[in-house]
C-alpha cells in the first residue's frame, strides 16, 4: 500500500520545445528545397551583460537548430542612443531580414522605449512594440509577446484545460505578466480563464492564489509561491529566472523560479521546472514569431 500517490506531471519545456523546433525544421526543409532563402532572425546585443550574451547565444544557437539564417550584432557598451537608433533603422529596412529583437536590458544611457519604438512592428518578432500589443488585446494577427506565447504552446500541446478555470497571474510587467493576463481571458483557446492579475501592491496574496485552478508567476523572486498559498490539484507555470549563490556549482550559482518547487510541486496536478519549464518556450515562440515573418502570416 501507498502513502501517498503522486499524480503530477511535470511539464517539460526542454523536450516539447525539442517537438516544436524539429517542426519548424520540417517546414524550412520544404522552403529551402522550393531554392528559397531560409528564415533570418537577427539579434541586436549592447554591452557585457552576462545574462543577456547567454540569453543570445541560446537564441542563435536555436536559429542554427531549425536551419534559420542568424544574425548577432553585437555592439559596444558605450554605444550611444543615435547610433544604435540607426542599426535599428539598418535592421528595419533590411529586405531579407525578417525580424530583429533588441536584447534587454540596455545600459542606462540608452531609452529602451525609444528603442522600442523606433522597431518596424513588421519585423517586431519579441511582440513588444504597442502596435503588436494592441492588436493582441484586440484579438487581430500579431506577433505575441514570446514568454507568453512559449506558454499558449505549453498548455496547448499538453492540453491543459482553460475554460472557465480561475487564473492568478503575479507580475505585470510588458513583456510577461500583463501580456499572459490578456491572452488567458481572451474568447480562445487557451483562454477563456477568469483572471487576476496581482503585482507588488496586491493585498492577502495567498487567499488569492489559494482560490486559483492555475497560476502563473512571474515576479522574480527565488521560491516567492510557497506550498501554503496554493490548492491541491493547481496547475503552476513558474516563469522566474533568478540566479541563487551555490558555492558547490563550478559557476559559483544555480537557477531556480518564483516557486518553491520542492514543497508546492507535490499539490500540483501540472507544474513546470526551472530551468527546463518555460525559458526553452520563449526561444521557440521567437522562432515562430520568425517563421510567421517570413511567411507573411501577420502583416503582407
Ligand atoms: P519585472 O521585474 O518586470 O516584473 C516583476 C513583477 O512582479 C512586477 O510587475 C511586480 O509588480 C511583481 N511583483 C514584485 N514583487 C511582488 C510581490 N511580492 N507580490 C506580487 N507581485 C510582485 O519582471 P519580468 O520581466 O516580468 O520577469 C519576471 C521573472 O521572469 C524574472 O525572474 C525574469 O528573469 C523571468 N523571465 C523569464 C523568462 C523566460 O523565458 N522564462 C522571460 C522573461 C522573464
Amino acid at each position: 500500500m501507498y502513502d501517498y500517490i503522486c499524480t503530477m506531471e511535470l511539464l517539460d519545456g526542454k523536450q516539447l520545445s525539442k517537438i516544436l523546433k524539429s517542426e519548424i525544421k520540417q517546414e524550412v526543409e520544404k522552403i529551402m528545397a522550393k531554392g528559397e532563402r531560409a528564415p533570418h532572425l537577427a539579434a541586436i546585443l549592447v554591452g557585457n551583460n552576462p545574462a543577456s550574451q547567454s540569453y543570445v547565444r541560446s537564441k542563435v544557437r536555436s536559429c542554427d537548430e531549425v536551419g534559420f539564417r542568424s544574425t548577432l550584432l553585437h555592439l559596444e557598451e558605450n554605444i550611444t542612443e543615435k547610433e544604435l537608433l540607426e542599426v535599428v533603422e539598418r535592421c528595419n529596412t533590411d529586405p531579407e531580414l525578417d525580424g530583429f529583437i533588441v536584447q534587454l536590458p540596455l545600459p542606462d544611457h540608452i531609452n529602451e522605449q525609444r528603442i522600442n519604438l523606433a522597431i518596424n512592428y513588421k519585423k517586431d518578432v519579441d511582440g513588444f512594440h504597442p502596435v503588436n500589443f494592441g492588436r493582441m488585446v484586440q484579438g487581430l494577427p500579431a506577433f505575441l509577446p514570446a514568454t507568453p506565447f512559449g506558454i499558449l504552446m505549453m498548455l496547448d500541446r499538453y492540453h491543459i484545460e482553460t475554460e472557465g478555470k480561475n487564473c492568478v497571474v503575479i507580475g505585470r510587467s510588458n513583456i510577461v505578466g500583463q501580456p499572459m493576463s490578456i491572452l488567458l481571458s481572451r474568447k480562445a483557446y487557451p483562454g477563456n480563464c477568469t483572471v487576476t492579475l496581482a503585482h507588488s501592491r496586491t493585498k492577502n496574496l495567498s487567499e488569492i492564489t489559494r482560490k486559483a485552478d492555475i497560476i502563473v508567476a512571474a515576479i522574480g523572486r527565488p521560491n516567492y509561491l510557497k506550498a501554503d498559498m496554493v490548492s491541491e490539484g493547481v496547475v503552476v507555470i513558474d516563469v522566474g529566472i533568478n540566479r541563487v549563490e551555490d558555492a558547490s556549482r563550478k559557476r559559483g550559482y544555480r537557477l531556480v523560479g518564483d516557486v518553491d518547487f520542492e514543497n508546492v510541486a507535490p499539490k500540483c496536478s501540472h507544474i513546470t521546472p526551472v530551468p527546463g519549464g518555460v525559458g526553452p518556450l520563449t526561444v521557440t515562440g521567437l522562432l515562430l514569431n520568425t517563421l510567421k515573418s517570413y511567411n507573411k502570416e501577420v502583416y503582407i
